[in-house]
């Protein structure tokens, strides 16, 4: 190990910083977050130090660097693009045993800056040594995506809680709670951004704490429910709350749609139910509800996996209604829902200025509904995007002709959005089912229609430079 890693206190604490570019700006901006006073050294400065000089936040020594200036310095950063100042710097600084940084140069530094994911108080700092400050900053990345942005407001939650924990609890029941309160609902509440939903169920991780003081185990405790939309299936496409929530549910309840990509990135031991409703297969909505709520009772952190979006034709509303009805607290994560994910996939926007002003999700089974709905539907300025209707095309095509879309209204049909037997497939509305049914189309797919889905980038680039020269000649 060639440095140790530290967090120094620099509040109020006098910083000298020689360079007043792009470079040093980075460097100054931590440090006065950190609280520290900083004068910078640098003939010329980048407008936002000024900017922040002119505010009173740090002090401009408009001179060059001479060792004089380094008296009371607790730190030194040189961050010039003169490797002779750079280094001459680094002499006057480790001569006075004051540590110094000369960026991007670990044999002059005798302290680095590392990568820093911030979620203050909470902080996280990489470093690579100065080997590979790329690879580090992908490794910040990384962890970046793992911790919530609210992690710091837990932390604060939680420390401003301390003191009247440590007075109602001895302190091994403390330490059981705390471990309760960052895993259970009490941070998944607040990290959500529900916070009366997180007193709330602080006090209650209270109380069950000082029911059961003095018993082994977490018995009594309530788990809870995340009801996850899993997205269309490419596992990069899950939200970072989603990602968050699977690494730490400890079964995963999960639905045909749900991709083996998305299921792998759930905690390794997790247990895994598959509760997918095959056709003709009864009872199955009632074994989830079921399991919905034996398992949070029995303390387990439950993900409730759907495809897409939770609400989107997912059932997502009745799973809601069972929780609700048996007080067990739920999380609600949404997802990418199939259309969204259609349209990107087939670069077809489902509004556009010119084409559509709405968009309807329909269920494709819904072919009952009113005459006039269908009018509705059947306006090619108008977005409409069909889930499960691959076995119900003729019957679709036929309502929205019949309700007054014309034979070359456009639409298409995209299976498999974003998984590896994607496709995607355009046709008149009159050629649509027959093209379907020639390429042997199977769920899961969308059908799109309205003009939108003849869409083509091409031809949108030469049209938007027709309404721009349109524009252009309206003001001349
Ligand atoms: N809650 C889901 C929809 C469930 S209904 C969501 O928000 O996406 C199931 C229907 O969704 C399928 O019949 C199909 O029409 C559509 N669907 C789901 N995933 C899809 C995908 N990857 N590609 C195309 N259609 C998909």
């Amino acid at each position: 190990m060639d440095y140790l890693p530290v967090f120094l206190r620099l509040d109020s604490r006098p910083v000298v910083v020689v360079g007043g570019g792009a470079v040093a700006l980075r460097k100054v901006s931590w440090l006065l977050k950190a609280g520290a006073q900083v004068t910078v050294v640098a003939p010329e400065l980048h407008p936002e130090l000024a900017a922040r000089c002119a505010r009173g936040e740090l002090t401009h020594l408009a001179v060059r660097f001479s060792p004089a200036q380094l008296a009371n310095a607790v730190a030194v950063v040189a961050a010039t693009d003169d490797a002779l100042t750079n280094s001459e710097v680094s002499w006057s600084a480790r001569e006075r045993r004051i540590p110094v940084n000369v960026v991007d140069d670990a044999q002059l530094s005798s302290f680095i800056f590392p990568a820093i994911i911030e979620r203050s108080p909470i902080l996280v700092a990489v470093s690579s040594a100065g080997a590979a400050p790329v690879l580090a900053r992908r490794v910040r990345e990384q962890i970046e995506a793992l911790l919530p942005s609210r992690l710091g407001a837990l932390a604060r939650f939680m420390g401003e809680r301390r003191r009247s924990v440590q007075q109602a609890l001895s302190a091994l029941a403390r330490r059981a709670f705390w471990e309760r309160v960052v895993s259970g609902p009490v941070a998944s509440r607040l990290l959500s951004g529900d916070r009366p939903g997180a007193v709330r169920a602080l006090a209650r991780e209270l109380r069950t704490s000082q029911l059961t003081a003095g018993r082994a185990g977490a018995a009594g405790t309530l788990g809870e429910v995340y009801l996850i939309g899993a997205g269309p299936g490419d596992a990069d496409l899950l939200t970072l709350r989603a990602l968050q929530l699977l690494q730490q549910a400890d079964v995963i309840l999960y639905d045909r749609l749900v991709s083996p990509q998305v299921l792998e990135r759930a905690r390794r031991d997790a247990e895994r139910i598959f509760v997918g409703k095959e056709s003709g297969e009864h009872g199955q909505q009632e074994r989830i509800h079921e399991l919905l709520v034996r398992l949070p009772r029995a303390g387990l952190r439950v993900a409730r996996l759907k495809g897409g979006d939770p609400f989107v034709f997912g059932r997502g509303g009745e799973e809601l209604e069972v929780l609700a009805a048996h007080d067990i607290p739920y999380t609600v994560v949404p997802g990418i829902t199939a259309a969204l994910a259609a349209g990107a996939r087939a670069a077809l926007p489902l509004t556009h200025r010119r084409l559509a002003q709405s968009v309807t999700f329909v269920n494709g089974h819904a072919e009952e509904s009113a005459a006039e709905d269908w009018r509705f539907l059947a306006d090619p300025r108008h977005t409409v995007v069909f889930y499960m209707a691959v076995g119900r095309l003729p019957a679709i095509v036929a309502r929205l002709r019949a309700a007054g879309a014309a034979a070359a209204h456009p639409a298409a049909i995209i299976e498999q959005a974003t998984l590896a037997g994607e496709r995607i497939l355009r046709a008149p509305l009159e050629r649509i089912a027959a093209l379907a049914a020639e390429q042997r189309v199977a769920p899961p797919a969308l059908l799109i229609v309205g003009e939108v889905a003849a869409f083509a980038p091409a031809n949108a680039l030469s049209s938007i430079a027709a309404t721009r020269a349109a524009r252009q000649s309206a003001f001349a």
